[in-house]
C-alpha cells in the first residue's frame, strides 16, 4: 500500500492493474485527519485517531495531537518557530528530541517500571505517527482481506535523514515494514503516470522537468524535479529534486482567518472564534464553485463575493508566488542552466496540484499565469499524494504490469451531441500530444448554458460510452438556437492528460474540464471496448444517421414553420400548400423516429428533408426579399 502520511490529513491507497485507488474508511471517507487523542482505558493509555480526535479537540487540548508531523525526528529547538501553533506541551526528551507530554490523563494505576500514578505521560513524535498509520494498516487490511504489512510512505521533499528515519520508525512501531521512502512531489508526479515506462521510444531518454506546488491547512511546498526516463528497457526512470522552496506557515487555515478577520474584524473570545472560522473555512469552499458565499457572524449573517475573497487571499497567494521564484531559479542554477531561465518557466514542462487548497480558483489561475500553463489538476488533490505512493508500491512489488501507458490514445474521446449521438473529435490510435477543435452550437432558442459531457470509446451513442466527466459551458446570452457559436478543443498532452475547453464566441464565455482518460482502464478492458464497437457498428452508424437527422430537421422544422407563419399571405396557395405537405411528412418521420429510431428508414428519412429543404428555398427568397423591405418581421437577431 501507499500512504500519504500528511500534516493535516492523512491517506492510504492500493494500486492494482486498473491503477490507483484510494482505501476509504467505513464511512467511505478517504481522509484520516492525522490527530490523535490518548485516554486512560484500563490502567493503560490508548490512542484515538482520525475524525473523532479532530472533533473533540477543542475538549481535550492538551491530550490531543494534531500536526505531529512538525515533531518528527527533530529536536525541540528545531521545532521552535512551530511551538505557538501547537496546543499541546514540548518538552525536550533524549538527546533534546522533542517529545510531548500529556497533561491531565486521568491518574493511571501503578505497575512495575511505570512512572507514578497521576504522572504526566510523555509520548515520542513517532508513536503518535505509528497509531495514524496503524489505523490506515487496519483499514487496508479490512477493505483487501489479508493482512497488508508493507507500505511505502511519503516525506515532504525538504526532510532531512532525522526526519526520513523518525519516519521509517514510526511505520516500525506500526507493524509496517516501510520498503520505501517516497518525497511527496515525486509520488505525485507517478499519480499522473510521469516517469513510469511507455510503450514505445519516444519518450526514452527525454528529460523533463515538473514542478510541483502543494497548498495544504497550514504548509506550502514548491518542488522542482527532474525526470530522466528510462534510456532502455529494464532500467528505471528517476526523479531528482532540483530545488524546493515554500512556507511552513502558509495554507487554507490562513484564508480562513483573513475572511473570518475580514467579516468580523477583532473578535477574541475563543469560543466565538472558533465558530467563525467553521463558518469562514465553510464559505471558502462555497466561492471555489459559486460567487457568493454566507457567513454566520455574531450579528447574523454576512454575504462574501468571490471578488471580495479574492482580494484578501491575494497577498497570501502572492506569497507562494514568490516562493515559486526562489524554487526555479534555484532550480535553474542546479541544473546549470543560464539566468535567463531563473525568471521565465519556459523549461518547465508540467504542473502539478496538489493539496486541498488548490481548489481556491484564484490559486489555480495565479499558477497558470506564472508559469504559462493548465496546471494539471485532473486527480484529486488531496489525494494525489496516496495515489502516487501506491503507483510505487506497486511498480516495487513487481505489480505493475499492465497499467496503460501508451503514446497513443487508446479509445477515441468526444462529447455528446444533441439527442444522444457522440461527436468524436480525437480518434483512437492518434499519436500524443494531440489537438482537436470542434464548432457546436445550442438546439433551442435562448439556451443560455450548454452540458457537455466527456465521453470515451468507439460507439456512436453516448450512452455506449464511459463518461470521463462533465461541466457547463453558462452565461451564453439569449440567442435563437444555431446562432451561438461554441468552439470546444481537446487536447492531450504528452503524458496522456487531457484538457478540454470550451468558448462561446460571441460572449467569450468559457469553461473547461481535465481528465486522465486511461485511468482505471485495462488492456483487457480496451480490448474488449474495441471488439464491441466492431459488433455493433453498422447498427450504431444508423442510430447515429438518424439522431442527426432528428436534430437537424427539428431546426429546419422550426424556421420553415415560423417564416410561412409571418408570410403566409405572400405566397400562392398551390405552392403554400406543397411546402405545408413536406412540413407534415418530415415531422410525422421525427416523430416516429423519436419515439423509435428503428421505425424509420435512415435514407427515406433523409429524402424528407432534402425534399423539404428544396421546397423551400422560394421560401427563403422570398423572406430575404421582404426583410430587406423592412417588413420582414422577427428574424434571427443577427
Ligand atoms: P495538508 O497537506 O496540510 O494535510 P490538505 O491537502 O488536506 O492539507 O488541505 C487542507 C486544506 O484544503 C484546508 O485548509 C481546507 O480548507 C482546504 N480545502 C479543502 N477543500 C477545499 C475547497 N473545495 N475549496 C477551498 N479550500 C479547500
Ligand atoms: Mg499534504
Amino acid at each position: 500500500m501507499g500512504i500519504d502520511l500528511g500534516t493535516t490529513n492523512s491517506l492510504v491507497a492500493v494500486s492494482d492493474a486498473r491503477g490507483p485507488r484510494i482505501i476509504p474508511d467505513a464511512q467511505g471517507r478517504a481522509l484520516l485527519p492525522s490527530v490523535v487523542r490518548y485516554e486512560a482505558v484500563d490502567g493503560d493509555i490508548r490512542p484515538v485517531v482520525g475524525w473523532e480526535a479532530k472533533d473533540r479537540q477543542a475538549e481535550f487540548p492538551l491530550t490531543t495531537i494534531s500536526s505531529v508531523k512538525r515533531l518528527m525526528g527533530r529536536s525541540r529547538e528545531d521545532a521552535r518557530g512551530d511551538l505557538a501553533f501547537l496546543p499541546y506541551r514540548v518538552i525536550e526528551g533524549e538527546h533534546r528530541t522533542a517529545r510531548v507530554e500529556l497533561v491531565g490523563i486521568p491518574a493511571l494505576p501503578a505497575k512495575p517500571g511505570e512512572p507514578a500514578a497521576g504522572a504526566n505521560r510523555i509520548v515520542s513524535p513517532q508513536e503518535v505517527s505509528a497509531a495514524i498509520l496503524r489505523t490506515l494498516k487496519a483499514r487496508a487490511s479490512a477493505a483487501l482481506g489479508v493482512e497488508v504489512r508493507r507500505a511505502v510512505v511519503t516525506v515532504p521533499a525538504y526532510f532531512d535523514d532525522a526526519q526520513r528515519q523518525a519516519t521509517r520508525d514510526a511505520g516500525r512501531l506500526a507493524g509496517l515494514e516501510v520498503v520505501r521512502i517516497v518525497n511527496e512531489p515525486t509520488a505525485a508526479a507517478l499519480a499522473y503516470g510521469l516517469g513510469l515506462e511507455r510503450a514505445s521510444d519516444r519518450h526514452r531518454g527525454k528529460e523533463s522537468t515538473v514542478v510541483v506546488y502543494d497548498l495544504g491547512g497550514g504548509t506550502f511546498d514548491v518542488s522542482v524535479l527532474k525526470l530522466t526516463p528510462a534510456a532502455q528497457d529494464g532500467e528505471t526512470s528517476f526523479f531528482q529534486v532540483l530545488a524546493t522552496a515554500g512556507d511552513t506557515h502558509l495554507g487554507g487555515d490562513d484564508f480562513d482567518r483573513v475572511l473570518a478577520e475580514a467579516v468580523v474584524p477583532g473578535l477574541t473570545d475563543p469560543a466565538a472564534r472558533a465558530r467563525l472560522l467553521l463558518e469562514a473555512e465553510r464559505a471558502k469552499r462555497d466561492l471555489t464553485d459559486g460567487d457568493e458565499a454566507t457567513i454566520g457572524t455574531p450579528a447574523g449573517p454576512a454575504v462574501v463575493s468571490r471578488a471580495r475573497f479574492e482580494e484578501l487571499i491575494d497577498p497570501l497567494v502572492a506569497r507562494s508566488m514568490s516562493a515559486c521564484g526562489r524554487a526555479l531559479r534555484d532550480a535553474a542554477k542546479a541544473a546549470g542552466r543560464g539566468p535567463e531561465d531563473a525568471d521565465n518557466a519556459g523549461w518547465v514542462d508540467a504542473v502539478i496540484l496538489v493539496g486541498g487548497s488548490t481548489r481556491v480558483p484564484l490559486v489555480r489561475r495565479r499558477v497558470a499565469e506564472r508559469f504559462g500553463m493548465e496546471p494539471y489538476t485532473a486527480l484529486d488533490p488531496d489525494q494525489v499524494v496516496a495515489l502516487g505512493a501506491a503507483v510505487q508500491a506497486s511498480v516495487l512489488s513487481g505489480a505493475s504490469r499492465g497499467s496503460l501507458l501508451l503514446d497513443v490514445i487508446p479509445l477515441s474521446l468526444g462529447i455528446e451531441t444533441v439527442g444522444g449521438a457522440v461527436a468524436k473529435l480525437i480518434v483512437r490510435n492518434t499519436t500524443v500530444p494531440a489537438k482537436a477543435t470542434e464548432m457546436f452550437s445550442t438546439s433551442v432558442d435562448g439556451q443560455g448554458s450548454i452540458k457537455l459531457n466527456v465521453l470515451q470509446g468507439e460507439r456512436e451513442m453516448a450512452e455506449d460510452c464511459r463518461s470521463l466527466g462533465e461541466f457547463h459551458l453558462r452565461g451564453i446570452p439569449p440567442m435563437p438556437a444555431g446562432i451561438p457559436q461554441v468552439q470546444v478543443t481537446f487536447m492531450v498532452d504528452a503524458n496522456g492528460v487531457l484538457n478540454v475547453s470550451a468558448v462561446e464566441r460571441r460572449s467569450g464565455k468559457r469553461a473547461a474540464l481535465q481528465v486522465v482518460p486511461n485511468h482505471g482502464l485495462t488492456r483487457e478492458e480496451v480490448e474488449r471496448i474495441e471488439t464491441e464497437s466492431y459488433r455493433h457498428a453498422r447498427e450504431d452508424m444508423t442510430r447515429h444517421r438518424i439522431v442527426d437527422l432528428i436534430a437537424n430537421s427539428k431546426l429546419d422544422l422550426k424556421w420553415i414553420g415560423e417564416r410561412l407563419d409571418v408570410l403566409a399571405d405572400k405566397l400562392e396557395p398551390a405552392y403554400r400548400a406543397q411546402l405545408e405537405a413536406r412540413l407534415a411528412a418530415l415531422g410525422a418521420m421525427v416523430a416516429a423516429a423519436q419515439n423509435d429510431w428503428r421505425s424509420v428508414e435512415a435514407n427515406a428519412f433523409q429524402a424528407a428533408k432534402e425534399a423539404l429543404d428544396r421546397e423551400s428555398v422560394r421560401l427563403h427568397e422570398i423572406s430575404i426579399a421582404e426583410s430587406l423591405k423592412g417588413t420582414g418581421g422577427a428574424g434571427p437577431g443577427r
